[in-house]
């Protein structure tokens, strides 16, 4: 077997922590900023040390690869290294830095595999200062061009492609290029689920799919003392039900569905005044899309109505919308094998957050491995997992990548 050396692992974490650190252990690596791009030379200068042939493509993705005996598609893992604000330092990190450690195992144990071996890290997948998120990974697996890419800006008015030119990371290769016999991705959970059942390793079936519409409802301001219920056309109202039609209707559809209102806002936003603008957003989660499409419909259907009752006008506008993903099942197998051959409890289950391997099964079969987040804490400093967790998951991904990698 090959022994990861789960020191190193740590070491290497702390190290990429300590570049754009923030108060309470985190890190804040905003895609594209002078942080991302230290933290990315950080990182590519392990990959060089470790003999790997770096590929940048042309949105910045990075790829370091091990040679094997013959010329075929490789055995891929990666994640990314950028991070929200207020990041953690296990999020996207680990699944990198452990993927260099299998590297690091297979030189020092002079293994050549029969397939390459890659290490990558995707472009912007937190989407905290560019969207769409996910943005590296979707380029590569083609599910959106350069030059749309390129064109997001940040809030700034700063575009995706002016920021890697300026970082030196907009690169040569196209991506997608190099297709993979698999992709494997190593994350930290980000949700409470194994912490509270005291289960070592998730096997990742799923990632939820994921719909987040923007409404705007424009109806009349007017006095809240002297203007009678039945004339009222209050745009408040409207976002208030929609709020509570979706806790109660994630309720009824039951199994995994989630729904939120988590941004609203009013306008005049007085206390004595009928709100005559609303603007907020739905978000809603399934990994069954008939049932995400069906909580969409209904969403829709339960505004139309109060809309006509109340005589407001109401805009849509799609921020955002991915289908369900369906991990590879022989692969996902073979997570759950190479775990209980570890002697580690497991638990199937579906991935709540978005991730670069979803991305990735549109073009090889792709499989991911969760362990613990620690009270489910993410996108917070105080994000952590705890050590023997890191090196349990780093352990089955060397071991599930040396057997693909023989194939
Ligand atoms: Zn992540």
């Amino acid at each position: 077997m090959l022994r990861l050396d789960d020191r190193h692992l740590l070491g290497a974490l702390d190290e990429l922590a300590g570049i754009g650190a923030i108060e309470g252990g985190g890190c804040a690596r905003l895609a594209l900023t002078d942080e991302d791009r230290l933290g990315r030379d950080l990182v590519v200068g392990w990959m060089k040390e470790l003999g790997l042939d770096i590929r940048i493509d042309a949105i910045g993705n990075v790829i370091g690869l091990r040679a094997g005996r013959e010329n075929l598609p490789p055995v891929m893992t990666g994640s990314h290294i950028d991070t929200v604000r207020t990041g953690g330092r296990y999020d996207g990190n680990y699944g990198v830095l452990a993927g260099l450690e299998v590297v690091r195992a297979l030189n020092e144990a002079r293994i050549v595999t029969r397939r390459p071996i890659a290490v990558a890290f995707f472009t912007n997948e937190e989407g905290a200062r560019f969207q769409p998120d996910m943005m590296g990974s979707l380029v590569y697996a083609g599910g959106v061009g350069l030059n749309e890419a390129y064109a997001a800006t940040d809030k700034e008015g700063v575009s995706v492609g002016d920021e890697l030119r300026r970082i030196g990371y907009l690169g040569a290769t196209k991506p997608g290029a190099l297709k993979p016999h698999a992709f494997l991705e190593l994350h930290i959970e980000q949700g409470p689920i194994l912490d509270e059942e005291k289960v070592r390793i998730g096997v990742v079936e799923s990632v939820q799919g994921i719909s987040w519409i923007e409404y705007t409802v424009t109806g009349v301001s007017n006095h809240a003392g002297t203007t009678p219920m039945r004339l009222r056309r209050d745009a408040g109202y409207l976002a208030a039900s929609v709020n509570v039609f979706a806790r109660k209707l994630a309720q009824e559809i039951g199994g995994n569905q989630v729904a939120t209102v988590g941004a609203l806002s009013l306008r005049p936003n007085l206390i004595n005044v009928v709100p005559n603008r609303a603007v907020f957003a739905v978000d809603l989660r399934n990994t069954d899309e008939a049932k995400l499409k069906q909580a969409e419909t209904r969403v829709a259907a339960h505004i139309a109505e109060v809309a006509k009752a109340e005589r407001v006008d109401v805009d849509a506008k799609v921020l955002a919308r991915f289908e369900p993903v369906i991990f590879d099942s022989s692969l996902v197998d073979r997570v759950e094998h190479h775990a209980k051959a570890l002697s580690l409890s497991t638990r199937r289950m579906p991935s709540g957050a978005g991730h670069d391997a979803q991305m990735m099964q549109r073009i090889c079969p792709t499989a991911m491995i969760f362990v613990p987040s620690v009270a489910g804490l993410s996108h917070n400093v105080k994000e952590h997992t705890e050590a023997a967790d890191l090196a349990a998951g780093a352990q089955i991904l060397a071991n599930l990548m040396l057997e693909l990698a023989e194939e």
